[in-house]
Order: C-alpha cells, then structure tokens, then sequence
C-alpha cells in the first residue's frame, strides 16, 4: 500500500522536496524568535535563560545530533522504534526542517563538501538557512526515508505542526517564549553555526579528507561535539566523533548510556 503510493516519485529523477518552503520557514521563525523575545522582555530572569539553555541543548542533541544526523543521516546506530518517535518529536521542535529535508541535504553536503553541488555553499546566511534553498534532492539519496510512511507523513504535514505548535503556544506565549521559543531559537542557532564555522579553514585536522572540514575546540564548547567535524566527515558513520583522549563528544556519551540500558544498538 505504502510502497504503490510512492511509485510515481520514484519514476522521477529528482523529486523536488524544497519548493516553497521558503517562506513558510521565514515565517514560523520570526514567529519563534518573536515569541521567544517577547518572553525574554516581559519576564526576564537568569533561571529563564539557564532553563533555555538546557532544554534547547536536550532536544538539539536528541532530535538533530541523534535523530536526524547519526541515525537517519548516517545509519551511525539502531534504535527502538518509540526512541525514534521521541527523537522525531525533538527534532520537530528544534526547527532544522522536515527529516527528509534535513537527510537530503546533509548527505550531499557529504558527498559533495566544498563542490558547486554542496547544498552548504559559501555564504555564510545561505549556510544558516542551506536546507531552505536547495530545490531538488535527487530521490536516490533519500530513498530510504522516502519508503518510510513515518517520515513522509512528518515531511508533508512539518509546517501543519509547527501552526498547531504556535497556537498551543499563544495560551501562555511567557512561559512558551522561555521553553518552546528557545529550543527553536537554540536548534537553528546549534546547527547554524557549525554548518557556517566547520568549512572555514578554522581548527585543526586530524585527517587528510577531500574537503576544508576542520576540528574547531572552542566550538565544542558551544555545540558539545558538533565541531569535531573533520572527524566526522572523515568516519561519517561513526557513532562517536572523539578520536583522540583529548576529544569529547557528548552525544555519544549520550548514546552510550541508552546503549547500556537497550534503548539503541551502538556495535557495527
Ligand atoms: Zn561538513
Ligand atoms: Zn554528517
């Protein structure tokens, strides 16, 4: 049923997963950030921001490190299928895009870093909104989410969620500026950043790969492990971006532990 519903995407070449989104993106993001200033002016307090932080670090790391990077990206490790919906939950809300969006445009960020056809590109703000400017993904790169009905129920109804999202939001927009407002506000920024600082010649390098990725150690202390990137696109499908002792990677302390309790498989 689910495989006869795709087929005719699968008879394109290119499936165009982009088209306008654009402005829906612009949309819903200036509704968080308003929300999240309104919030942070009305009621200002140093245990709001301390309390931002850290969910907005919980859901980055749940939702776009785990989720949609290492376990749909890259296949880094397995997980229980209600993981996975608490992954997709935390993704959502920390607003990197639609999980096809998102796996699409990182795997030919991999397979064509640095290059014309690296969806990253060069200019910084391009690089903060990339998945949002890249029209077509070629369907052989995410044919593998595509045949999952999960994800292409969340990719086509991602900004119906978001509308329901904000309005639940408008009941208390004080306390959600702090909380929701800041998980969107902190997922953009988490992911922003490094896509931006990561190709820039920046840090150092562990390995010789055919692209500018670099290791950037004060960025690790803003992204947690994120910035071990030229560790990363060396081995892209490691679970764990630390190669050296003097390297941490929190997601895949992370990992270990719901690893240790079965929750997700780490061996290769
Ligand atoms: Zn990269
Ligand atoms: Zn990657």
């Amino acid at each position: 049923m689910a495989r006869a519903s795709i087929a005719p995407i699968f008879r394109q070449k290119y499936k165009v997963v982009m088209l306008n989104t654009r402005t829906k993106f612009y949309f819903f993001l200036i509704a968080y950030l308003s929300l999240f200033l309104y919030a942070t002016v009305i009621d200002f307090t140093w245990q709001w921001v301390v309390i931002g932080i850290v969910l907005a670090r919980i859901f980055s790391i749940l939702g776009i490190d785990l989720g949609y990077h290492r376990l749909w990206s890259h296949k880094a490790f397995k997980s229980a299928k209600w993981f996975e919906y608490v992954m997709m939950i935390c993704a959502i809300l920390a607003y990197n895009g639609s999980s096809i969006m998102y796996v699409g445009t990182h795997r030919m960020h991999h397979a064509f870093s640095d290059t014309d056809k690296d969806p990253h590109g060069t200019i910084w703000w391009k690089i903060c909104l990339y998945m949002y400017e890249v029209k077509e993904i070629p369907i052989r790169v995410i044919s593998d989410v595509m045949r999952n009905p999960f994800h292409r129920w969340c990719h086509k109804h991602y900004f119906k969620i978001h509308i329901a999202i904000l309005i639940m939001c408008l009941i208390d927009p004080v306390f959600f500026g702090h909380t929701i407002g800041a998980i969107v506000f902190g997922g953009f920024l988490f992911t922003g950043t490094v896509n931006v600082l990561a190709h820039r010649k920046i840090g150092y390098r562990n390995f010789d790969t055919d692209d500018n990725s670099t290791n950037i150690r004060w960025l690790q202390i803003w992204s947690l492990h994120e910035g071990l990137h030229n560790n990363h696109h060396h081995d892209a499908s490691a679970y764990d971006f630390a190669m050296k002792p003097s390297e941490y990677d929190v997601a895949a302390i992370v990992l270990r532990a719901l690893a240790r309790v079965k929750i997700v498989d780490i061996t290769r």
